[in-house]
């Protein structure tokens, strides 16, 4: 159970700006790990520093009031997520979604901690992104693909420490095992002090005899995975999944990122997808048009029978109801649209030309058909 950011400080729930400032002096120069005795100074100090950044962030200490001690620290904890991921398309349930299930609170504090999180604490690893590509029939069956991806992982050696377990150890003499280095310089403006991660040991406080020569002392290596992926029907091109846990791995102990999976729906060479409907284009004869008839089309299922009225102009369209893509995470399909077109023989047997002059004939017109019979039959339509 860890204390209240107030009573760390020893301020009230109302106090001023220069209060906790000046409630955190007392407590630094008290527990500073380079002047206290206190076993636990240490902490202390990091307790009240904490206590104080927050305090001080008008932001933070709203968002502090509101969700109180333990959510806003689990929250915190999280706050290293990259929030990066973009594109996710309007999907909710089992994937996508930002903030895993917090709602809109969790994705504004991710914002303005802008994936930092605290410096030693742990740290949720990186989400990672790669894209998949599936065929339109797997998009409408839903499928499960098997994806390889390189990525890092921790280094199985080291177990991420960068460091053989039996190296010798010692305090990092160049920030005194503080991980960090303060520097005062002064400036046309005044004194301006700096606070950096020591370069000497990265931040750690301590440098070790030896260096993992797995990892080069990195924590990590990359690594090939392969993972699968449950494609649900229904997806569409530039949608993600969000694997959780697939991503980058964190840090001081922190759960991995996620990965994202952005989706490319191959379309074939029958079907046009627009969102859930689908456009295909069938071919009928003149005949057809004029007398009406009952043709055979595809559809994603296996073929249906559709009637052609009698006297169907080329390019008008037929809607085959709920034959379309399936609504992804809801009931039901979208529907297939059927434009017929109007075929133009390119070559006539014998009869079939002396009908149709005849049918030319009939209907009054005179058509010099030994100049171009077949141009002039194509312009008509
Ligand atoms: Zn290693």
């Amino acid at each position: 159970m860890s204390e209240d950011f107030y009573s760390v400080l020893g301020v009230d729930r109302d106090a001023s700006e220069d209060e906790i400032k000046s409630a955190f002096r007392e407590k630094a120069s008290e527990y500073h790990p380079d002047v206290s005795d206190d076993p636990n100074a240490e902490e202390k100090f990091k307790k009240a520093k904490k206590a104080k950044e927050v305090l001080l962030d008008d932001e933070k200490r709203q968002m502090y009031d509101q969700m109180g001690h333990e959510r806003f620290e689990q929250a915190d904890k999280r706050g290293a997520t990259d929030s990066g991921a973009g594109g996710m398309g309007g999907m909710g349930g089992p994937f996508g979604g930002g903030g895993g299930g917090a709602g809109g609170m969790n994705d504004i504090f991710e914002q303005f901690f802008g994936g930092g999180g605290s410096q030693s604490g742990p740290r949720q690893g990186a989400d990672l992104k790669t894209r998949l590509t599936v065929e339109l029939s797997e998009a409408y069956e839903g499928v499960t693909k098997q994806l390889t991806i390189t990525r890092p992982e921790t280094c199985p050696d080291c177990d991420g420490a960068g460091h053989p377990p039996d190296a010798d150890a010692r305090t990092c003499s160049a920030c005194n095992g503080q991980g960090q280095r303060t520097t005062v310089r002064q400036t046309p403006l005044g004194r301006v002090q700096q606070t950096q991660t020591c370069q000497q040991c990265d931040g750690e406080g301590t440098i070790y005899s030896e260096t993992c020569s797995t990892c080069r002392g990195e924590g990590q290596i990359r690594n090939e995975a392969t993972l699968q992926v449950e494609v649900p029907a229904g997806i569409r091109s530039g949608q993600t999944l969000r694997m959780e846990r697939e991503g980058a791995p964190g840090e001081n102990g922190g759960p991995k990122g996620d990965l994202l999976v952005e989706i490319e729906v191959e379309e074939g060479e029958e079907f046009e997808r627009d969102g859930d409907d689908l456009r295909y284009r069938h071919p009928i004869s003149f005949p057809q048009a004029v007398f009406g008839d009952t043709v055979e089309v595809p559809t994603m299922d296996g073929t249906v029978e559709m009637d052609v009225p009698a006297g169907t102009q080329s390019g008008e369209t037929f809607r085959l109801r709920d034959k379309g893509m399936p609504r992804l995470q809801r009931r039901g399909h979208g529907d297939l649209y059927v434009k017929v077109q109007i075929v133009t023989p390119d070559s006539l047997n014998e009869e079939q030309r002396e009908a149709l002059e005849a049918f030319a004939e009939a209907g009054g017109e005179e058509i010099d058909v030994e100049q171009g019979f077949f141009e002039k039959l194509k312009n008509s339509f």
